[in-house]
């Protein structure tokens, strides 16, 4: 199960109009990345559909319920966020494990769930390093090993890889992608990045100033633009 509807999501600090009548439904299993230029609230959206920023108003329904006012926890949801914000005192195992520890699952179950995250994510040989000694790549890994053993419906990434290189972030990119098969989840991808949002996305949401200005595959978007704005943006990748 992995699926989201939301329906003329608004959200305003103060009179900022940040996110601006969103509607927008995803199934489950898919793989849908919101890009669009840095300020256009990519971030708070995201946060909107975690529960950790509360809409002005609109409805959420994830998996058919109406999550309007449950807490993150209870969402099904995990983000990843592009700081990884590890524990830099535990090492990578602690790091995985520490979301089931919150939860008070019992200790065997808790290791099963930490030794297949990082069998996916190829982590076996580092679970007693230290963040300290792993490399960016693998940092990343490991949040997102801790997002994978709350077995989400649905994953949420705020340019997760921006912290990156290029080349690592072009592997990153591939290894997302077979995660995205492996475990079948739903998966909401944020990005500033023309390249990264067509080579990634099975559907890509295009926002402008807090509105949605096209919702399509790859394809559609650079043959069939719906304006100047999706057509210079997707057009012209940096
Ligand atoms: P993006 O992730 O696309 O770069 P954000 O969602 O971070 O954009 O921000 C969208 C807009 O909302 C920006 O103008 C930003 O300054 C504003 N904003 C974000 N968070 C807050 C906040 N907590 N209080 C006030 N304004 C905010
Ligand atoms: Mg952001």
């Amino acid at each position: 199960m992995g699926q989201l509807e939301m329906l003329d999501v608004r959200k305003a600090f103060g009179t900022l109009e940040v996110i601006k009548n969103v509607s927008l439904k995803i199934q489950d299993g898919e793989f849908v990345v919101f890009v669009g230029p840095s300020g256009c609230g990519k971030s708070t959206l995201l946060r909107v559909i975690a529960g950790l920023e509360e809409m002005s108003s609109g409805d959420i329904w994830i998996d058919g319920a109406l999550v309007n006012d449950l807490e993150p926890a209870k969402r099904g949801i995990a983000m990843v966020f592009q700081s990884y914000a590890l524990y830099p005192h535990m090492s990578v195992y602690e790091n995985i494990a520490f979301p089931l520890r919150v939860d008070r699952l019992p200790k065997d179950e808790r290791d099963r769930k930490v030794r297949r995250a990082s069998a996916i994510l190829k982590l076996d040989e580092r679970l007693h390093h230290k963040p300290g000694q792993l490399s960016g790549g693998q940092r990343q890994r490991v949040a997102i090993g801790r997002a994978i053993v709350r077995e989400p419906s649905v994953f949420l990434f705020d340019e997760p890889l921006s912290n990156l290189d290029a080349a690592l972030r072009a592997d990153m990119r591939i290894e997302l992608g077979k995660l995205h098969k492996e475990l079948g989840a739903t998966m909401i991808y944020v990005t500033h990045d023309q390249v990264e949002a067509m080579t990634m996305g099975d559907r890509i949401v295009v926002l402008d100033q807090g509105a949605i200005s096209q919702v399509g595959t790859p394809l559609e978007l650079y043959h069939k633009p719906v304006n100047l704005f999706v057509a210079q943006f997707i057009g012209n990748p940096k």
